[in-house]
């Protein structure tokens, strides 16, 4: 259809009401029948205006009084209104946006602390785990060993133990007296005569000190027990 068919078109559908009403005649209805002849669109419309026209031919004009004419605010008002849907359809977006955000924001809060009551829960449990196979050093079974102070007469020994583990032999001494920053050897002699190391600590003075120092000899291997300065001398022994 052609523009100007199309602008044909609509100003005789305009007329559609009037013909529909009777009130069409002359060149216009001439017109207009020719058209409704080819056009589909403009017949099924008619077909719709039809009943109301019917209807509309029951309402006496006098019983109005003057032409209705639209309040002078009318164009403000649906400029406000639509301003006004507007401006809330952009707030609820912008909270949508923001609560989306939020929730964003709250996700990652959620993972990063449930990631964080994974560790603790990790770190908690490890510790009781940790706390419940680590042997209670209450029930350890000490040997109490007695010990010679040598060369060095400051030090005392508070107390002195020997455990009998499965991978070896463990001497706990407190003692307190060991020249400060001087470091100290421990050694098992066994059997066959040998020194085996058990480890080393430094002096700490008057402070009193506890050590564990542990070798691979068994107990039943070691005879002697000997702690020696920097300098080889004995500062402790014991012969079992
Ligand atoms: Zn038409």
């Amino acid at each position: 259809m052609s523009a100007d068919d199309e602008a044909a078109h609509r100003g005789l559908r305009e007329l559609l009401g009037s013909y529909a009403l009777g009130h069409l005649s002359g060149p216009d209805e001439d017109r207009l029948r020719a058209h409704l002849d080819g056009c589909a669109g403009c017949r099924a419309q008619l077909d719709e205006l039809a009943p109301l026209a019917g209807r509309l031919g029951l309402v006496d004009p006098r019983a109005f009084g003057d032409v209705p004419v639209p309040p002078p605010t009318l164009g403000e008002d649906v400029r406000r209104a639509v301003s006004q849907a507007r401006a809330e359809r952009d707030a609820d977006e912008l909270a949508q946006r923001r609560a989306a955000a939020a929730e964003q924001r709250r996700h990652r809060w959620v993972g990063t602390l449930t990631a964080a009551a994974v560790v603790l829960v990790a770190l908690v449990g490890g510790a009781v785990i940790g706390r419940a196979t680590a042997p209670d050093p209450a029930q350890v079974p000490l040997e109490a060993i007695s010990m010679d102070v040598g060369s060095d007469e400051d030090v005392t020994v508070e107390s002195a133990d020997l455990v009998d583990h499965t991978w070896g032999v463990e001497l706990r001494i407190v003692a307190l007296g060991f020249d400060a920053g001087e470091t100290f050897r421990v050694e098992f002699r066994t059997m066959d005569g040998r020194l085996v190391p058990a480890g080393e600590f430094r002096g700490v003075g008057t402070r009193p000190m506890t050590c564990f120092l542990q070798s691979a000899t068994m107990r039943e291997d070691v005879t002697q027990v000997l702690v020696t300065d920097e300098s080889g001398d004995t500062v402790l022994s014991s012969d079992l």
